[in-house]
């Protein structure tokens, strides 16, 4: 077994992969909330049973150690009874939008996991802090900074977890990028080259919809580099330039990018490139140190990540060696974790509130033409 594989086997024991949080991550707010009895696991209610919901996180709460799918949330009543039937949720832990906030009178339910359009990202973490409940909420974490802030503030005032579903944190070969950066184990990293995207189909989907999207491509996949770039730099931005393209005019409305590339420059002088798009796939990142570079190529599937870096002198590059692991069933256990021995999760609403303020920088350099500051 490779050493890279040993060590990993070994932090994920005992769900001692927080040991890898990068330390640059900032600490989650500390809720006080009382923890479930031990031995029980706890309850998490999936709100909005779309593509998210139905082909990965109800999958991957069958693999939790910490979780169970205990509550439903949706518009759609008879696709909630099929899932409940399913899943084994009793008809009363079945809520739509409309009912969500009796959700605070079921002790069943610990955790509101948030997979809506972006728009209804914030009034939802919201509604859930205020049933009593923390929450996890997927990214794009709102569509402005404010909401971030309200939030935040939400969470804090009730005194509950708020976590963003950034996945890759619990991906190892991402989490080895950043500690290969972290430890200069190929010497200081210099550049970064990061790309996400994917073809984006039908044009009456909401992700296009600038109402329900907040934005277009960076929002919903290019955020995927703007994270890589930022655990990889283990720095926040100085500076942003950006330019954005709209080539089908037809799917793409003003307001809602197709594609964005974007560069960034860190405080150590590490610059970034990025590039996100709806229109074609991308997933790569990359890093070039002094002694060497590494990779990861695809860098953001859900299965099948590979990372590779350079090899010794007159030897070709050297594969990652990690086992595959179900991203979001360790997300989810983590939070879970974090809940239950009141521990920051390494995803925290700031963290979220990060990217949200960056991605708003890049939409406002793609559209004035010039480098925005980032104080
Ligand atoms: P979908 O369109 O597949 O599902 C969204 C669900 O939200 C719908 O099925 C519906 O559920 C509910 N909904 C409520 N109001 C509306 C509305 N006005 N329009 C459309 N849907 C509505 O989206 P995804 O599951 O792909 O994405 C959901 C969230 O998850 C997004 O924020 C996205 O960024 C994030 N995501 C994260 C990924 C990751 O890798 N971490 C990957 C994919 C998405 P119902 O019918 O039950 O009411």
């Amino acid at each position: 077994m490779s050493e890279t594989r040993r060590r990993f086997l070994q932090e994920l024991g005992g769900l001692g992969a927080a040991a890898w949080a990068v330390p640059f991550l900032g600490a989650a707010r500390s809720g006080a909330a009382p923890a479930p009895p031990p031995g029980r696991k706890l309850g998490v209610a999936l709100v909005g049973l779309g593509s998210l919901s139905a082909n990965q996180l109800a999958p991957a709460l069958q693999k939790t150690s910490l979780c169970a799918l205990t509550g439903l949330v949706s518009g759609h009543p008879d696709k909630a009874r099929e899932w409940a039937a399913r899943y084994g949720v009793p008809d009363k832990s079945i809520y739509t939008y409309e009912s969500f906030d009796r959700i605070k009178d079921n002790p069943d339910i610990d955790v509101v996991y948030v997979v809506l359009p972006n728009s209804m990202h914030a009034e939802f973490t919201i509604r859930a802090a205020q049933a009593g409940k923390h929450v996890l909420c997927e990214k794009p974490m709102a569509i402005s900074v404010k909401e971030c802030d309200a939030m935040i503030a939400a969470c804090q005032a009730a005194r509950r977890k708020l976590a963003i579903g950034y996945r890759l944190h619990f991906e190892p070969n991402n989490l080895e990028m950043a500690r290969l950066a972290r430890e200069k184990v190929f010497g200081a990293v210099k550049v970064i080259d990061a790309a996400a995207g994917f073809r984006i189909g039908d044009p009456a989907q909401w992700r296009l919809d600038k109402a329900l999207s907040g934005g277009g491509s960076l929002l919903d996949i290019g955020i995927y580099a703007l994270q890589a770039a930022r655990y990889i730099a283990g720095e926040e931005p100085v500076a942003v330039s950006a330019q954005w393209s709209i080539t089908d005019p037809v799917k793409f409305k003003p307001g809602v990018d197709e594609s964005v590339l974007f560069t960034l420059r860190f405080p150590s002088g590490i610059v970034a490139n990025c590039s996100s798009s709806y229109a074609t796939g991308l997933g790569r990142f990359w890093a070039g140190a002094e002694r060497g570079w590494f990779e990861v190529d695809p860098a953001l599937w859900y299965n099948g990540i590979k990372g590779r870096m350079s090899g010794p002198q007159g030897q070709g590059p050297q594969a990652f060696d990690f086992p595959a692991i179900d991203q979001f069933a360790a997300e989810m256990d983590d939070f879970a974790d974090c809940v239950l021995h009141d521990k920051p999760t390494r995803v925290p609403g700031e963290e979220g509130r990060r990217d949200q303020r960056i991605m708003a920088a890049i939409y406002e350099a793609a559209e004035a033409g010039k480098t925005v500051a980032l104080a």
